[in-house]
Formats: structure tokens, C-alpha cells, sequence
């Protein structure tokens, strides 16, 4: 048997009615290729029928397929790292499983890997998300952009192709929590874009809420950058100056115009605003001191029940 040039790496939660369909349509392309290739499944945790639909995926195809059991839910991002521990390929493909991305779209990364490209992105063309998810993201994806070295057209699409070299400093990366797109852009030397297709959801739902984005924006803006932590104290600078300003101002009216009262509304208007600004900089300063935090714990990013996989080397 010789080893995977490519490997897959899908990422599933709660997926029960699009396996089958993703499984249908990823096989065939995989096999076109001409190359031997393997396809990683992690099922994260799901509480359908996913899990069995993988396992019998890898009795049907056991030399290609290989499926990781979660024992919990530990999110999209550590179910695609437990692979990129084990991925055998010298490039790697990672793919949603609800379809979204389609699999007919790998090759057009691997043909940007192939001319010397070590990390392929897609960006999506038509995307097929809700108004407010669409929107959102390209607020989130222009603050990235400002406040960040990486620069992406669509950091949201998982559909992405990375050589070898790069999937190896990932996983030595060994963070808590982390935005896997993100991380291989600051290992990249020669990083691409290709445009892909995008459909909306085959079967069942997004599996992220509003909060769970925010959170994972979080985890972006606080995992690649310190921008919020320096804009925060040059405002605080900024405040001190305008405040000193206005205290001598007052000062100068005392004495020419005498004690006066009015404005009382105005100045509370004022307080309130920088009280309001001053607990946003303590949670900010916690986003930073909760990441260092989850870092200095070293507990397992994820606990793995069992690998179903036959590998004969
Ligand atoms: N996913 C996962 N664990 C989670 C949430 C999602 O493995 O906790 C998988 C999910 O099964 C899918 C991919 O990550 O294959 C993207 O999830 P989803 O389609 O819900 O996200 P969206 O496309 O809405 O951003
Ligand atoms: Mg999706």
C-alpha cells in the first residue's frame, strides 16, 4: 500500500443527513486525482447518528478512510488538529461536512499547491450564508485585516489546502484555542487564494451561534494581534489629555465667572460614557489574561475515544 500523497481532513458534528451525500461526492473527485490519497473524519462529539455513519464509511473504504471518535464536543478547530496530528499526506485538504464547500473544488487548490503555493485558501464566491452571518463576517474579516499581519480575503472558509511543512508547525504550535486558518498564514511563505463555490447548507444547521462567532472572533483578534490592548491605552492617553484640558478650563471660569452648577447632565452623560469605555478595557484586558490562563493549564485540547483506521507501514 503506498502512502497518502493527499489527505482529507473533515471536521463533524451532528452531520447525520449530509455524510452520505458528502461521502458520494468527495470519493469519486479523491479518486480522479489519480493519487493515493486518505480522508480523516473526526466526529466531535455527535450526539445523531453521524458517528456510526463514519465508522461505516471506514468498513466500506478501509483503506482510504479513517475516523477519530471525540469522546465530547471540542469544537471545529480542535476535531481538525486531532487529525492534522495523524495526517500521513504531503498536502493537506480540510473541508466542511454539511457541503458547503464543494468537494468538486479540491482540485483547484491542489493545482495551486502544485505550483509551489504552501497554503491555498478559498474564498467564496457566491456565499450562500444568512444576510447578517454574510455582513458580519465582512465587518469581522475588515477589522481582522487592520488589526492583524494576516490578510485573507475570507478567513470563514474552511475549504484550504497546506503542504506538509506547514500542518507539522501547526500541530507543534500545541495552543489551546486557535484559528486554524489564521496560524498557517504566519507560517506561510507563499501563500494563495483561489475562488471556490459555495452552497448553502445541504441538510440540518449552523452549529454556530452568534455567540459561539464572537467568541470565535475573540479567540482571532486576542490569538494574533495586541492592537485592542495598544488602542485601548492610547486612548486612555488620548481622555487624560482632554480631561487635564478641560480641568484647567474650569479652573480659569471659576475664578473669572465664580462657582456655577449647570451642565450637571452633561458632565454625568460624559462619566457614564467613560465608565462604559473603562469596563470594556478590563474585558478586553481579561480576553488576554483568560487565553493566558487556558495556555498555562495544559490540559488536552481534546480527548480522543477511539481511531478507527488500518494503517500497515
Ligand atoms: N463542527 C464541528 N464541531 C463543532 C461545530 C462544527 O466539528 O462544534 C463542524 C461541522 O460539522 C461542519 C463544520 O464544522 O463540518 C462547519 O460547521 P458549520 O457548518 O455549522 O459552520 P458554518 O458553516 O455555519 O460556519
Ligand atoms: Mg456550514
Amino acid at each position: 500500500m503506498a502512502k497518502p500523497e493527499i489527505s482529507v481532513v473533515i471536521p463533524v458534528y451532528n452531520e447525520q443527513d449530509n455524510l452520505e451525500a458528502l461521502f458520494g461526492r468527495l470519493m469519486p473527485v479523491m479518486d480522479r486525482t489519480g493519487k493515493p490519497y486518505e480522508v480523516l473524519f473526526t466526529n466531535d462529539g455527535s450526539r445523531d447518528r453521524s458517528g456510526e455513519i463514519l465508522k461505516d464509511f471506514h468498513k466500506r473504504r478501509p483503506k482510504e478512510v479513517r475516523v477519530i471518535d471525540f469522546n465530547g464536543n471540542f469544537g471545529q478547530h480542535m476535531a481538525i488538529m486531532a487529525a492534522f496530528e495523524r495526517v500521513r499526506g504531503d498536502v493537506i485538504v480540510t473541508l466542511d461536512a454539511d457541503l458547503q464547500n464543494p468537494p468538486e473544488e479540491i482540485p483547484k487548490l491542489l493545482a495551486a499547491i502544485d505550483a509551489g503555493h504552501d497554503v491555498v485558501g478559498g474564498f467564496r464566491k457566491h456565499r450562500q450564508d444568512t444576510f447578517f452571518r454574510t455582513y458580519a463576517s465582512r465587518i469581522i474579516n475588515a477589522i481582522r485585516e487592520r488589526i492583524t499581519n494576516i490578510h485573507m480575503k475570507d478567513q470563514g472558509c474552511m475549504l484550504r489546502a497546506y503542504k506538509r511543512n506547514i500542518i507539522d508547525s501547526i500541530v507543534e504550535a500545541r495552543e489551546s484555542s486557535m484559528y486554524i486558518p489564521a496560524l498557517a498564514y504566519t507560517f506561510a511563505a507563499s501563500p494563495a487564494e483561489v475562488e471556490v463555490e459555495h452552497a448553502a447548507r445541504a441538510a440540518g444547521e449552523s452549529k454556530y451561534r452568534l455567540y459561539d462567532l464572537i467568541r470565535l472572533n475573540f479567540d482571532l483578534m486576542t490569538g494574533f494581534s495586541v492592537v485592542p490592548l495598544q488602542v485601548f491605552t492610547v486612548f486612555g492617553m488620548v481622555v487624560s489629555v482632554f480631561s487635564l484640558l478641560f480641568v484647567v478650563f474650569l479652573l480659569v471660569r471659576r475664578l473669572i465667572v465664580g462657582p456655577e452648577a449647570e451642565g450637571v447632565f452633561t458632565l454625568f452623560a460624559i462619566l457614564y460614557f467613560l465608565v462604559g469605555i473603562g469596563i470594556m478595557g478590563l474585558g478586553i484586558i481579561g480576553e488576554y489574561v483568560g487565553r493566558i490562563y487556558k495556555e498555562v493549564r495544559r490540559r488536552p485540547r481534546f480527548i480522543i475515544r477511539s481511531i478507527h483506521e488500518e494503517i500497515n507501514e
